[in-house]
């Protein structure tokens, strides 16, 4: 066996290992030279029916980094999908790339062919640095598309859908903490102010939060601190220094770590990002034992999830309903931190037992006719 050979079979293994880790279904690997397309998506589990999460654009530093994340987020909206009480499995998907700088028209529609090679084992949607016009070229291409404009039947950015649930979710926490809802006053470090991180701070400008905002982009930042009222701009790395009550985690993953935990001081944290946990037993288990209240990601953050359903599964798109179910993660959520105090676990692992327990009943109901 020469050098090449070896490297190429010990990708593969390292590949299937990873897959086996979490009983991933399936790994479609995308590449078009052509458009420039390079994109993974992931299928983790369908045993509540297809899968379906977004798409995410993003420059990762190589191509692990990306597979990494398929694997996590794919896994994630299993879970997701399951606690929500959705009829969906989990999948994800990403494309490697600058979503400032690379997008074009066949990139996304090529995409879409991909998407469609699938034949509707997976659902694609909105993740972060794709935008509804992105996903009109998906749907060029493909019916296995969700958040679509609503100038073609569609509904439109989640994000807003999104938002509404983290904020009533954050509400819950604070009940709990405080033994009120009210967020006037509190303050709250919005970490990454894109769609979702936006229409949260417009939610706790109104309620009269204190917010602190960073980002990686000087444009956001400006835009939405010009926009709200109470907002103050903090630098992306002291974030987590600051005097706060609520970190809401509204970027990327695996923010709640070993470090961060030495920093942060707040009583709550309550954000959008999927997968904040670096370790999910090790860091949940340290918040519990820091006295930190963490809503989990995958039970706040659903709302999003719950307005693509509403489109791909009624007759025709009704947003009262999204907003009425979005609703309801307050209590959901007030569910799980009773049920982690009264069973001394972590919030974590209380929200994935529930979640687990739907897709086990959910395979029993389906082995009989
Ligand atoms: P987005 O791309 O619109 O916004 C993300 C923002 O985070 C951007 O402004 C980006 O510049 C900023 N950012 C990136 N790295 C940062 C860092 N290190 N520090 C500070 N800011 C940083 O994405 P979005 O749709 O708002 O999604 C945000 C998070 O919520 C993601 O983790 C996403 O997976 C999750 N989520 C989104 C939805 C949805 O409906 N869009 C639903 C569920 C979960």
């Amino acid at each position: 066996m020469d050098v090449k050979t070896l490297n190429q079979s010990q990708t593969t293994t390292e590949v299937f290992s990873q897959l086996a880790e979490n009983n991933h279904e399936q790994v479609v690997f995308c590449n078009d030279p052509a458009t420039g397309l390079k994109a993974i998506i992931a299928i983790h589990n369908t045993v509540l029916g297809p899968a379906a999460g977004g798409t995410r654009m993003w420059l990762y530093n190589n191509e692990a980094e990306a597979l990494k994340d398929v694997l996590r987020l794919s896994r994630g909206m299993t879970y997701k999908n399951a606690i929500s009480g959705l009829n969906i499995g989990g999948g994800k998907a990403v494309i490697i790339g600058d979503a400032r700088r690379q997008k074009t028209e066949m990139l996304f529609r090529s995409f879409g062919k991909f998407v469609n090679s699938l034949n509707g084992k997976y659902i694609t949607a909105e993740d972060v640095g794709i935008t509804t016009q992105d996903i009109e070229y998906i749907a060029m291409e493909t019916p296995h598309v969700a958040g679509k404009p609503e100038s073609l039947q569609g509904s439109g950015d989640p994000s807003p859908v999104t938002a509404y649930g983290v904020y009533v979710g954050m509400k819950a926490a604070a009940k709990k903490a405080y033994g009120s809802d009210r967020l006037t006053g509190k303050k709250v470090a919005v970490q990454g102010v894109g769609h979702v991180g936006e229409y949260l701070v417009g939610h706790l400008a109104k309620e009269g939060a204190t917010i602190y905002i960073a980002d990686i982009y000087e444009d956001r930042l400006k835009e939405v601190s010009e926009k709200y009222d109470n907002v103050v701009v903090v630098d992306k790395e002291a974030i987590y220094d600051i005097d706060m009550d609520i970190y809401a985690p509204c970027a990327l993953g695996a923010t709640i770590n070993d470090e961060t935990l030495t920093q942060l001081k707040c009583k709550i944290i309550a954000g959008a990002a999927n997968n904040q946990l670096k370790n999910e037993q090790v860091h949940a288990d340290l918040c519990r034992k820091k006295g930190i209240l963490y809503a989990p990601d995958f039970l706040i953050n659903a709302g999003g999830i719950m307005n693509v359903f509403c489109e791909i599964s009624l007759p025709v798109y009704n947003r009262q309903r999204a907003y009425e179910q979005a609703e309801r993660i307050y209590d959901y959520t007030l569910n799980i931190f009773e049920t982690a105090e009264k069973e001394q676990i972590n919030t974590h692992e209380a929200a994935m037992r529930i979640a687990k327990e739907r897709i086990r009943a959910a395979a029993t109901l389906k082995a009989t006719f």
